[in-house]
């Protein structure tokens, strides 16, 4: 099939190399000159385990070409995949359309014969109405439907996620335009489960799934903080309440709130939607409002391990919102080091693939080690905000040697709190007493 996708992001561009490995033949648009000429140039422009090589790979075998010519990119397509940003919007914090429907008002121009444009980009029900009335106003004589195709890789894992969906939703009010993506997905057929709805309900069902996502981490964060005042375990806690088949282990890891680019936008929007409809989303909203304060608290924590020292350096380990990606956009440990910053803290930071990403943000109010224990040189608490699991392996007798104090806030309950203590630390995780050796 030939596929145009605008938008080379974090959903674009993996959503471009897997399509074209399973054969299809793909042209990616964007509207940045730069990132394109990079990808021109063989050079990837993000971080995701396994893209690269499957990136170099469809390159040489001419499955994949790169541009900023939407003409290019869509007259010849059989279908269209709009892989644009959707941000908060500033103000309203509702999801910000005037991406999606640039986007949608620039391809219309240039569709030939019939052409299925798909929405991958998290949109607000009601979007493919939106796009197909832009696109009638432009283009009166298009042949087109528009269909919601709604995203659900894990950044870190999209090229995994991409090729083993747990599902694939699909939202066409139309036959023809079902018999495309059916086509499309081919190969998974027999392998996961394709599920067809109405176009209005797969626009929701992105919202209501990633919302409830960060509804299970917000709860698990508030029991994390039950049990530290009540000598609870919130590991221990996680893995009794994950045995449970109808509640499920994942997302029951307690830490310093959720972030990225999609939970805290997501949950705004959907928040504001159903504002709109008149309805109260009341778990949502507590979500929302309890997860801005947890970087707060994770931050006063922090502070409160050094209250003490003069002017405490601070080694911060994990920048990026998870682990598996150099994504900073609305990372906890971005927001953790920006109320520390507050308070003038000295902050030394690392992270495996995020330091370019982070830096961009920080700019110099922190200094950059090259590695873990560069960072934790004469440092006075060693603060773990990202999952990392080389953080795992950090050799704690090291540690102790090269630090001034020996004291450790993990916000994602990594480090071995037995290790720790052996080794003579001050240890502080989530969801558990605060330990002395
Ligand atoms: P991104 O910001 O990484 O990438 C968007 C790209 O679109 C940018 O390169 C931008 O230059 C380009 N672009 C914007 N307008 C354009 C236009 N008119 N023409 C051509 N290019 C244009 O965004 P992302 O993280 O890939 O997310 C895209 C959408 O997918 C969002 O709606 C997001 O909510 C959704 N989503 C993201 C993830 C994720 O893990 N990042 C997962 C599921 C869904």
């Amino acid at each position: 099939m030939k596929v145009g996708i605008i938008g080379t992001g974090y959903v674009g561009l993996p959503t471009g190399v897997g399509l074209a490995e399973l054969g299809n033949e793909v042209i990616c648009i964007d509207r940045e000159p730069q990132k394109i000429e990079a990808l021109k140039a063989g050079k990837i422009t993000l971080y995701e385990e396994g893209l690269e090589e499957l990136f170099r790979k469809n390159v040489a075998a001419g499955r994949i070409r790169f541009t900023t010519s939407m003409r290019e990119g869509v007259e010849n397509a059989d279908l269209v995949i709009i892989a644009v940003g959707t941000p908060p919007h500033p103000v309203t914090k509702e999801a910000d359309m005037k991406y999606v429907h640039a986007a949608a008002t620039e391809l219309a121009a240039y569709l030939k014969g019939y052409t299925v444009i798909a929405t991958k980009s998290t949109v607000p029900v009601g979007t493919g109405d939106d796009i197909e009335a832009l696109i009638n106003n432009k283009n009166p004589f298009a042949d087109f439907d528009v269909v919601s195709l709604p995203e659900f890789l894990r950044e870190g894992f999209a090229v995994y996620d991409f090729f083993h969906p747990d599902r694939i939703v699909v939202g066409a009010n139309t036959e023809k335009a079902r018999s495309v993506i059916k086509e499309l997905y081919k190969p998974f057929e027999g392998k996961t489960k394709m599920l067809f709805v109405q176009r209005r309900s797969s626009e929701t069902i992105k919202y209501a799934s990633n919302a409830f996502l960060a509804m299970k981490i917000h709860y698990i964060n508030e029991m994390a903080n039950f049990c530290e005042k009540t000598g609870a375990d919130i590991t221990e806690v996680a893995q009794g309440m994950g045995l449970d088949n109808r509640i499920g282990p994942k997302f029951l890891n307690p830490g310093p709130g959720y972030g990225g680019s999609c939970f805290p936008k997501d949950t705004m929007a959907m928040s504001y939607m159903a504002r709109q409809n008149g309805v109260e989303m009341t778990l949502i909203n507590a979500a929302i409002t309890g997860n801005i304060r947890r970087k707060q608290e994770m931050a006063d924590r922090i502070l409160e391990m050094v209250k003490n020292i003069e002017n405490p350096k601070i080694a911060v380990l994990g920048l990026a919102f998870k682990d598996g990606t150099d994504d900073c956009r609305e990372s906890p440990a971005m927001e953790v080091i920006r109320h520390l910053l507050e308070k003038e803290a000295n902050i030394t930071a690392y992270d495996p693939k995020a330091m370019g990403t982070a830096c961009q943000l920080l700019g110099d109010k922190i200094s950059y080690a090259d590695d873990m224990y560069g960072c934790l040189k004469e440092a006075d608490v060693l603060v773990v905000l990202t999952e990392w699991k080389e953080f795992k392996n950090l050799d704690l007798a090291q540690a102790a040697l090269l630090m001034n104090r020996k004291n450790i806030v993990d916000c994602r309950n990594l480090i071995d709190m037995d290790e720790a203590i052996k080794n003579g630390f001050r240890y502080q995780g989530i969801g558990r007493k605060v330990l002395d050796n």
